[in-house]
Order: C-alpha cells, then sequence, then structure tokens
C-alpha cells in the first residue's frame, strides 16, 4: 500500500478480518496445540483463511501470531523461534493479499502474554518487556503496517504492549481491549474493572494511534457500538471494533458461535455511525460475515 493505514483510515472506514483461532480449529488444528508454529509447519493453510478473507473484502488482515510472543511460544517448545514465526506471519498475510488481487494492509497482532505480573502472578514486568519486544520487532521488521495489542484487559500489559511496538518502530500502533458486559447489564469493563473512557485516555497519554476494542463477553454489535461512542466522547483518535460473532456456546464440548452474518451485518452501519474507523469481526467470525461487512459498508459509503 502505497498510503499510510493511519492516512487511509482518515479518508473512508476500512473493513477488517475475521477470527483466526475458530479457522485453525476447522483447518484441523487441534485444542492446545500452536497455532501460531503453523505459519511455519502449514503456511498453506494459514494463506488459505487469509486469502479467503481478502477474497471476502478485508483492507486490513491481521497475522496469525496472537500468541506469538516468546512466553506463550515457550509453552509449546518453539520459544527459540520467534522471529521466525512473526516473520513468515507477516509474509502469509502479503501472499493473501497479492493471491486476492486486492491492495491491503497487514497488522502485526500481539496478543495477551497469557499470564499475570508480580505481585499477583510469577512473570516479573522485565520479562513481559523483553517478550513484547522480541515479537513487536519481528513483526514491524518483517514489514507489518501496524501493530495491534490485542484482547487486554489490564492497562499495565496494554502499556508494555504500546512501548514494545513504540521502540519496535511501528507506523501504527493500535490498543484493542476486551470488555465484558457486567452481570447486571448496565454496563462494560474488563476483567480487570478498566472501563472505555479510562482505556481511551490511558492510550491516548500512552502514544497509540487507533483505540479498539475486541472479543469480551457479551459484546454484541450493539455493544460495540457504544464502546465506540463512549471512545469518542473522550478521543479524537480513529476507533477501531471487532466484536465476537455472539456469545460463546458449549456443543459437543466444542465452543461454538453462532450469530451468523445475516444477523451481525445488522450492526455494521450502526458501529460506522457511531464512528469506527477500522470494523471487523472478532472470535466465531468467517469470510462469509466479513463479505456481509462489505457489502454493507460499501453500501453505506456510497461504493457501490
Ligand atoms: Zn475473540
Amino acid at each position: 500500500m502505497t498510503k499510510p493505514l493511519l492516512d487511509a483510515i482518515k479518508e473512508r472506514p476500512l473493513l477488517g478480518d475475521g477470527a483466526m483461532g475458530t479457522q485453525l480449529m476447522l483447518a484441523g488444528l487441534e485444542q492446545g496445540n500452536c497455532g501460531e508454529e503453523w505459519n511455519l509447519t502449514h503456511p498453506e493453510r494459514v494463506l488459505a483463511i487469509q486469502r479467503r478473507y481478502a477474497e471476502a473484502g478485508s483492507d486490513c488482515l491481521l497475522t496469525n501470531t496472537f500468541g506469538g510472543s516468546p512466553i506463550m511460544l515457550n509453552r509449546h517448545g518453539v520459544a527459540d523461534r520467534v522471529t521466525e514465526i512473526n516473520a513468515a506471519a507477516v509474509r502469509i498475510a502479503r501472499q493473501a493479499f497479492e493471491a486476492a488481487g486486492r491492495d491491503g494492509y497487514v497488522i502485526g497482532d500481539v496478543g495477551p502474554f497469557g499470564g499475570l505480573m508480580e505481585p499477583h502472578g510469577d512473570f516479573t514486568e522485565d520479562q513481559v518487556r523483553e517478550a513484547f519486544a522480541e515479537q513487536a520487532k519481528a513483526l514491524v521488521d518483517a514489514g507489518a503496517d501496524a501493530i495491534i495489542i490485542e484482547t487486554q484487559t489490564s492497562l499495565e500489559e496494554l502499556g508494555i504492549g504500546i512501548d514494545a511496538a513504540t521502540e519496535a518502530g511501528a507506523a501504527c500502533i493500535i490498543g484493542s481491549m476486551a470488555y465484558d458486559v457486567t452481570l447486571d447489564g448496565s454496563t462494560f469493563r474488563t476483567m480487570m474493572g478498566i472501563d472505555p473512557e479510562r482505556a481511551a485516555e490511558f492510550m491516548a497519554e500512552h502514544g497509540a494511534h487507533v483505540v479498539a476494542l475486541n472479543c469480551g463477553t457479551g459484546m454484541d454489535m450493539q455493544r460495540a457500538s457504544e464502546a465506540v461512542r463512549r471512545y469518542r466522547e473522550v478521543t479524537g483518535l480513529p476507533v477501531m471494533a471487532q466484536p465476537n460473532a455472539g456469545q460463546p456456546k458449549l456443543v459437543n464440548m466444542k465452543i461454538c458461535y453462532d450469530e451468523t452474518p445475516q444477523q451481525m451485518v445488522k450492526g455494521v452501519v450502526p458501529l460506522l455511525e457511531a464512528g469506527a474507523n477500522i470494523v471487523g469481526g472478532c472470535c466465531g467470525s468467517t469470510p462469509d460475515h466479513i463479505r456481509a461487512f462489505r457489502r454493507a459498508m460499501d453500501e453505506y459509503l456510497g461504493l457501490n
């Protein structure tokens, strides 16, 4: 892409992609196995998933590196391959756009490190800093157009992620929080008690370029619109939203998300009207969801 992502989203909203994790499972990844290692061992399967998203109309693809930090990869015995795994992911996402004959942005995905920091857990802040730094550097060096620090629930970890992306020289840094709707249904906050206003203010102070939300519990398209509006009230930064395809349900011991593209797409225009600059999907969303989003967005933007 000739135009930086941050400039492009000021001109018009862009379409993200859908879930990777649930698609990897469909492609044969066993629960508990390392999906990120597939960037090296089964690149064609990762490419096939991302190509479908690009063909469905995604303008942005998140790399298959949600668990690509050395702390996460260490659980699968491949922490020595951080750079290779993350670099391969950027390459594959780029190839997916090429294969689909479409231009787009590759967003390097950094998920939670998967533990707690002292004093609540076993990891020191330095360990987490080093881990995110290594992953962010690998993604930026491989040519990612942006870095997203996603599914975050604590400002400490989010801040470390943003610092890592900044030090790596990322041209665009997206901070994305996972909110849970409260039991009484009146509002939503992260597991660690952070509300959207506080998260947005923190991100703006900390040097993120885009404030985002993804995943979470009970965060459907309507709730996502509410989050976007609440972000907009406290920040002028661009906003990205990637809700799940409905609520997770346990079917035959497997977690399923059953909101259809037809159901979920109804929330696309309200999200754009709330001020979202990038719209995509998280868990359970598929290329069919993204194709429906593309049509709704193009119609809204007068592009077809
Ligand atoms: Zn999710």
